[in-house]
């Protein structure tokens, strides 16, 4: 049976105690599920905050983004080695607003991917396509670039220990969520890009849908075939909204 993930994404949102209130409670909210990991991706300064607040408990915690760069004069930066440190399990690359508002490219983001797994973490990979891709009918052409480039890059032993995350970018923060019919398509489409290279690896590898995903939508979503759990924005922030999507994800 494949993994089943819910995984916060808190964007740049966030502060002290706000986030030491979430964190108390999706800590007790991990501990009653039985097989859905939870996970929240917090902002770099709020690592240290995670690590105090679920250490010991069934909740992981990772980071947004990532250096491809194992250490060096890159002012700004945070690598690998350093999120490891405070005990991160897992690191998004790849997000939609990394690559259209900080210019990362499917290269940069197979660097991100490799520097993370080098680092004994595991790497979100996001992929998706935009409004105006979708409406042209290049969807799998795209998704399947965005997927193939990491795959070239860390080949099927850093495929076997990272997660997929299919996010429609005109679904980010929108509220427009892509139909359960519409995600299925696409991570069935994934899946079986992976099959063509090794077809043990796409039927154990995790794909998580991100993309306006509520209380409301995601048992539903959750409940297709090839959706193993989701990757949560907004709904992600409030403690409720985000203990039920979890709940939906442990079935
Ligand atoms: C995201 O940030 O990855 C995301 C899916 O956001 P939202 O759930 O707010 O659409």
């Amino acid at each position: 049976m494949r993994q089943r993930l819910a995984v916060g994404n808190w964007k740049m949102h966030g502060n002290l105690p706000d986030n030491l209130a979430l964190l108390d409670k999706v800590a007790v909210a991990a501990g009653g599920l039985s097989r859905a990991v939870v996970a929240v991706c917090v902002p770099f300064p709020y690592l240290a905050q995670a690590q105090s607040a679920l250490t010991g408990s069934k909740a992981a915690w990772g980071a947004q983004n990532v250096s491809q760069h194992r250490k060096g004069a890159f002012t700004g930066e945070v690598s690998a080695g350093m999120l490891r440190e405070f005990g991160c399990r897992y690191v998004l690359v790849g997000h939609s607003e990394r690559r259209q508002l900080f210019g990362e490219n499917d290269a940069t983001v197979a660097l991100k991917t490799a520097a993370v797994l080098s680092a004994g973490m595991t790497p979100i990979v996001c992929v998706g396509e935009t409004l105006a891709e979708r409406e042209a009918g290049i969807t799998e052409e795209v998704v399947g670039r965005q997927l193939g480039v990491v795959a070239d890059g860390i080949r099927a032993e850093g495929l076997q220990v990272s997660i997929l995350a299919y996010e429609p970018v005109w679904a980010i923060g929108t509220g427009k969520t892509a139909t359960p019919q519409q995600a299925q398509a696409v991570h069935a489409y994934l899946r079986d890009f992976l099959g063509r290279r090794d077809t043990a690896l796409a039927a154990s590898m995790p794909i998580l849908y991100g993309g306006s995903v509520k209380a409301a939508n995601a048992a539903e979503l959750f409940g297709m075939r090839d959706v193993d759990g989701g990757l949560i924005g907004g709904a992600a922030l409030v403690a409720e909204e985000f203990i039920a999507i979890c709940q939906a994800a442990d079935g």
